[in-house]
């Protein structure tokens, strides 16, 4: 991770376990006393929520500097919380540090242990410990169904999308308890098939500040995207795909979801009928990656092609789970390499002996060659049109392995 004091504000949600336990661990972004106003705000901003949100709260200090006024500030107010707070004094780098752990106590927040996150010290004991001290969860009965993350910056229509879908007929709606506390999951069945909607705006945390809100929304939506089989992402249609709903797409690719891109608000645009036709292109050319994505061109608003949303995650979800055969795959592709075979590098003949699909969800390809390491990217990335163009994968991300055989 990048070490840039102040916000992380990527990747700050992970899910772990330990002794059989798994948790979310979320990494703050740190309170730097020297950043500036707006950014301390932020900080403590997304402390407040991280805090709010806990079982456990992990406080971190710095051994070798010990109390200052600002940690003093913090431990007054995780006293008020009421939680479970363990202090960390970091930087504990040898062995006889740990007996100044008395010092750190004094603080009276309750237990305290010295770690060296450089070196290890310490670390495995305390893990130990966090996981003995958490609650055991009871898990909510999963939901049964095809899940749908609805995601997509403050103000993309999420709620109104939702609410459109939910305000269907011929649809059998049951609200259940979020798996996570800042999401709704609502269940539904349309045409035998349950889904369940997992809706990101759901609860609204009330703020007008968008740094905030699109702080907010980004915890969110990793969470959401974690446990969906399919996200629907939306976006803006007179904006068009802007950096942040890019990044979110590649959020979702990454890990291995399936994606549909809708765009929202298609009342406000003006249409010729070419226009689906220019906006897919516009789209696909300004961001090669979502060349198989599906898009859909939506309004929540006069609700205007809404429920196709349902059919179509569905049709993403059985993508993601299909499976091709060994010997199609090698038939189909085997003549595709033959033709184009991959380019020889330094006068060194590189074979494709054998293809395999070994997982589903997301689907991966491992290819079998003579020169694995030899396999330039942009041959990767002919073998994955290849793939797509023979058996489809609408909607789903790919992943591609090469390994070597003699
Ligand atoms: P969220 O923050 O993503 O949940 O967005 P909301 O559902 O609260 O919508 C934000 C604003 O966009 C509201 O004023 C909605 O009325 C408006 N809105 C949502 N969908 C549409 C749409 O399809 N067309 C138009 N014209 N406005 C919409």
């Amino acid at each position: 991770m990048a070490e840039e004091p102040g916000v992380t504000r990527d990747r700050n949600y992970y899910q772990t376990s330990w002794n059989r336990k798994s948790f979310y661990l979320v990494d703050t972004g740190g309170l730097d006393p020297t950043s500036n106003e707006q950014m301390t705000r932020m900080v403590k901003f997304q402390t407040d929520i991280a805090i709010q949100e806990a079982d456990m709260i992990l406080f971190l200090v710095d051994f070798k500097v010990g109390w200052q006024s600002l940690e003093l500030e913090i431990a007054k107010q995780l006293r008020k919380t009421q939680k479970k707070v363990v202090v960390i004094a970091n930087k504990a780098d040898r062995a006889e540090d740990t007996d100044r752990i008395q010092e750190i106590r004094r603080l009276g927040l309750g237990e305290a242990w010295a770690v060296s996150a450089i070196n290890g010290l310490g670390v495995a004991e305390l893990m130990d410990y966090v996981a003995s001290e958490l609650p055991e969860k009871v898990e909510a009965d999963a939901p049964e169904g095809i899940s749908i993350a609805v995601v997509g910056r403050p103000n993309v229509g999420k709620s109104s999308f939702v609410n459109t879908i939910l305000g269907q007929e011929k649809l059998i709606v049951s609200e259940i308890p979020g798996t996570t506390r800042d999401s709704i999951d609502t269940q539904v069945e349309f045409e035998g098939e349950k889904f369940v909607l997992i809706d990101t705006a759901g609860l609204r945390h009330k703020t007008k500040d968008k740094d905030e809100l699109e702080y907010y929304t980004s915890l969110r939506t990793l969470r959401a995207v974690k446990e969906c089989d399919v996200a629907a992402l939306l976006i803006e249609a007179p904006q068009g795909p802007v950096k942040q709903d890019l990044r979110i797409a590649q959020e979702i690719l990454q890990a291995g979801k399936g994606l549909l891109l809708v765009v929202n608000k298609w009342d406000l645009v003006e249409k010729t009928s070419e226009t689906v036709d220019e906006y897919k292109k516009f789209v696909q050319q300004g961001s090669s990656f979502l060349s198989f994505v599906p898009i859909l061109f939506v309004s929540a608003k006069t609700g205007q092609r809404v429920a196709k949303i349902l059919p179509l995650a569905k049709k993403v979800y059985e993508e993601r789970q299909r499976r091709v055969g060994t010997a199609e795959l090698n038939d189909k592709l085997g003549s595709d390499i033959e033709r184009h075979p991959p380019p020889a590098v330094k006068a060194k003949y590189i074979k494709i002996y054998y293809i395999a699909q070994v997982d589903t969800e997301p689907p991966e390809f491992v290819f079998f060659s003579n020169y694995p390491e030899l396999i330039k990217d942009s041959y990767i990335q002919f073998l994955e049109n290849r793939i797509r163009e023979h058996f489809g994968y609408d909607g789903v991300p790919l992943k591609i392995k090469l390994k070597k055989r003699k």
